[in-house]
């Protein structure tokens, strides 16, 4: 085992990268959020108190799939039991957790944004909200994690949002995704009832894209350009 800052600094890059990109988005508030991204059996995650907007590599800590500090000098995030609760549950390589305003708001109001809109299949469809905890509480934790059963992202009652996903730059995009779709909630529900994908336009959907290999970028024959 190493302890030398270069140690995990690729990792501790990405989290301050994600944590930058997460702010410039309108995502975090001040010291409210947390990421983390796995390597194997490691865990590089934000600290605790650390303005996330700003976050350099050097506030990032390492710890082991059991939480013990494995390098740096910061005390991770009050959330570390939620993020490590995901990685062994859900074997997953990031996760993202904010305060982000539109989610935040509809996890005032509701038990679970429906389905309003295709691209919230790339989350599983329905995002669940899970019930309210306080806190850095194993209470939250397991309430986080029950929401997150088949989801990539959950709401958090009275409190923010979760993603996940295999790679830190997924996680994040799921981020801006679900707080893209609670915001297009919030303007629709101020006009009327919103309307919701049934099961079958869904699975028609999945089917669609599996047959398109949609959101992936697809070669075309070269062009022929002039002279
Ligand atoms: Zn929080």
């Amino acid at each position: 085992m190493t302890d030398s800052s270069s140690a995990w600094s690729a990792e501790r890059a990405a989290v301050a990268d994600a944590c930058r990109r997460l702010g410039a988005e309108g995502l975090l508030i001040g010291t409210a959020g947390n990421v983390s991204v796995r390597t194997e059996d490691r865990v590089a995650i934000t600290a605790t108190g650390a303005v996330l907007a700003d976050l350099t590599p050097d506030q990032v800590t390492v710890v082991d799939l059991d939480g013990k500090i494995v390098s740096g000098r910061l005390r991770p995030t009050s959330e570390l039991d939620l993020h490590l609760g995901v990685y062994h549950r859900y074997g997953t390589g990031a996760v993202v957790h904010t305060h982000a305003p539109m989610a935040t708001a509809l996890s005032l109001v509701l038990d679970e944004l429906p389905c309003i809109h295709y691209q919230l299949l790339t989350l599983g469809g329905t995002v669940r909200v899970a019930p309210y905890a306080t806190f850095g509480t194993p209470e939250l934790a397991e309430s986080v994690l029950t929401a997150l059963e088949g989801r990539g992202g959950a709401l958090m009652a009275n409190h923010g949002a979760v993603t996940h996903a295999p790679t830190l730059d997924k996680a994040v995009e799921h981020a801006l995704l679900l707080e893209w779709a609670c915001g297009v909630y919030q303007s629709a529900a101020a006009l009327g009832q919103p309307r919701v994908l049934d099961e079958q336009q869904q699975l028609a959907v999945i089917e669609a894209a599996v047959a398109r290999n949609y959101g992936t970028t697809q070669s075309v024959p070269p062009v022929q350009e002039g002279p």
